[in-house]
């Protein structure tokens, strides 16, 4: 755990101030929660905060309480900077290293002139002035929550806090059921419920908003399903062909890599997608046990995140992509193995 600067940043924000929050590209659950807690802190606290999002967000997450104050920096482009250029300081959420926002965004930050702050819980975090960074624990939603406790502000939680941390826990969790999840974690989540999380609706929006197409695209990529027993592994294609022919939207794919690794005996599956807007595939890797599939995606696609959960891209096609990755797998055939032993 690196805690660093948090004393002073007390102190810089005893005084109401301009304050930037920003999540990773792609926001998910995690990202899309822990921002807009924050930001309904800060508002309680007399702060005057703003949400800049670097691109699109599933559906599935739009209701959370506060996503209408939210600039998308893609194409509300004026308004975000000019959020930024009049911050005091930034808060970054849900990511490590400022590359994590995307091209353009990462190059408006790395001219910002004044101090960032991190709350995330990724491996290998870049250095700011201020900083709390945790690979321990399941989700930025439940550091955000620990930092309000930090600051001894439980109180001021209300049921739109408490409902966007639920969200992201919940989300980066899979539900309370990934290792990650701890006796505080279930803590936290009882405090959440006390104070006006709506459990059952929270499940609901996010897993039971689902569109026919979705299904049917679901159903394509389970029927891609490729499994490689000698190695525990399986894996899923999906091409922009597939996507287009099921009305593709944002968020879609969230959560199907999850089917390959639910296949007994499976400890490594991985998801390949084409992405036309980027010409590259993305990659989302899930593991079981100690095989570590954020040191696997940084040493060979360019990617990290948890040694459970990470992501990664690939600028080949599809096909020499997952012949990539398919004649990687025996120089790991001993982890694969014995990944689940403990
Ligand atoms: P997902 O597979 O759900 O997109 O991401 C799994 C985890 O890996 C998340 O914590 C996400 O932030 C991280 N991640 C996804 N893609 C990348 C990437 O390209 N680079 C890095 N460093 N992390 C990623
Ligand atoms: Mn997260």
């Amino acid at each position: 755990m690196i805690l660093k600067g948090f004393e002073e940043l007390k102190t810089f924000l005893d005084k109401p101030r301009n304050i930037v929050i920003i999540g990773h590209r792609n926001p998910d659950g995690d990202a899309m929660g822990s921002t807009l807690a924050l930001y309904h802190y800060f508002n309680k606290k007399g702060h005057n905060p703003t949400v800049v999002v670097p691109n699109e967000y599933p559906e599935f997450i739009h209701w959370l309480p506060g996503s209408d104050t939210t600039y998308r920096f893609d194409w509300q482009n004026s308004q975000s900077q000019k959020a930024i250029n009049n911050s005091d300081i930034i808060f970054l959420l849900d990511f490590n290293a400022l590359h994590r926002v995307g091209f353009d965004m990462q190059n408006t930050l790395e001219k910002y002139p004044n101090d960032f702050a991190m709350i995330d819980h990724h491996q290998q975090p870049d250095d700011v002035k201020y900083m709390y960074s945790d690979v321990e624990i399941c989700s930025t939603c439940q550091m955000v929550y620990q930092f309000i406790e930090m600051n001894n502000d439980l109180d001021l939680i209300d049921a739109d806090i408490a409902t966007c941390l639920y969200t992201g826990i919940m989300t980066d969790t899979g539900s309370f059921r990934f290792r990650s999840t701890t006796s505080k974690t279930h803590r936290v989540i009882a405090d959440l419920i006390d104070k006006g999380a709506k459990n059952d609706k929270i499940h609901n929006n996010v897993y039971d908003a689902n569109s026919y197409n979705r299904l049917l695209l679901l159903g394509q990529a389970l029927s891609n399903l490729q499994i490689l027993p000698s190695y525990n592994t399986a894996y899923i294609t999906l091409t922009n062909e597939e996507k287009k022919r099921f009305d593709f939207q944002k968020g879609d794919t969230e959560g199907v890599v999850n089917y390959a690794l639910s296949l007994k005996g499976i400890v490594f599956a991985a998801i390949f997608i084409e992405d036309a807007d980027q010409n590259i595939v993305k990659i989302s890797f899930r593991s079981k046990g100690n095989f570590s599939v954020n040191k696997f995606s940084r040493n060979h696609f360019e990617g990290g995140g948890h040694d459970n959960a990470a992501g990664g891209k690939s600028d080949l096609s599809m096909a020499e992509t997952v012949t990539k990755f398919v004649t990687l797998l025996p120089e790991y055939k001993k982890d694969l193995e014995t990944s689940y032993e403990n």
